[in-house]
């Protein structure tokens, strides 16, 4: 496990529709929710997502759309830039 590569909040934005859907690499969820335990940040715009793409579910059987999507993520590369990370 030495070799793991930094697991970032850009990272885990790009995975987080697939680790929601349950399609996520065994290897990349364990990166991922690793992650999620030492960044509130993440952890809220996961929780939110999840809670949106539960929404969208129970309304109509459409994936999540990519206009939602893409606000989500602009959302949260914010949140990051504003806590000062580099
Ligand atoms: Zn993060």
């Amino acid at each position: 496990m030495g070799t793991t590569r930094q697991f970032t909040c850009k990272h885990l934005l790009q995975e987080l529709t697939d680790y929601l859907d349950g399609s996520l690499d065994a290897e990349v969820r364990t990166q991922l929710e690793a992650h999620l335990a030492k960044c509130p940040n993440c952890w809220v715009v996961c929780d939110t997502t999840k809670k949106t793409i539960e929404v969208f579910k129970g309304m109509d059987p459409y994936p999540l759309p990519d206009d939602v999507k893409g606000r989500l993520m602009k959302a949260l590369q914010k949140r990051c830039h504003q806590a000062g990370q580099s």
